[in-house]
């Protein structure tokens, strides 16, 4: 499996790095964002490196939005949000900052007036680490 040794993510899989873990398999991760935009806001990465979408193959692609589906439905079945968005972000001008393949799965308030490029905004760990275990739990 490829890595990146100076890539979060990658020492995120490589349990260097602790994260509020929801779902793993052989070949993806998915994990609470630190940076909430709303609670239950998660990430589904592929676990082997691959920097964005234009580098990544067609089957940890395949895996990683599989894995984001079924995230997202557990995200759904545990906050109950007003909506909800799958995002994937390549490059500076869509504020991509970990350069590591990942899907957002942001559960959406109406009115909520979130932009694609939002600013980081650190969450309270205690919540989100709770909110993890409930996301597990409703993982199918
Ligand atoms: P991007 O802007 O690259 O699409 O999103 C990267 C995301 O990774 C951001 O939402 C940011 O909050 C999140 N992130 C960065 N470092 C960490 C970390 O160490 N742990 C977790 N759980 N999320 C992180
Ligand atoms: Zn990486």
């Amino acid at each position: 499996m490829t890595r990146d040794p100076e890539c979060i993510f990658c020492k995120i899989v490589a349990g260097e790095i602790p994260c509020f873990k929801i779902y793993e398999d052989d070949a993806t991760l998915a994990f609470l964002d630190i940076n909430p935009t709303h609670p239950g806001h998660a990430l589904a990465i592929a676990k082997a490196h691959f920097a964005n979408v234009y580098e990544i193959s067609d089957e940890a692609i395949a895996a990683t939005v599989q894995t984001a589906g079924r995230v997202a439905r557990a995200v759904k079945a545990t906050v109950a949000p007003e909506g909800l968005n799958l995002l994937q972000c390549n490059g500076p001008a869509a504020a991509q900052s970990v350069d590591h393949f990942h899907m957002h799965i942001m559960p959406r308030a109406v009115d909520d007036k979130l932009t694609m490029n939002w600013d980081l905004v650190p969450g309270d760990m205690a919540e989100i680490g709770a909110l993890a275990e409930r996301i597990k739990s409703n993982m199918a």
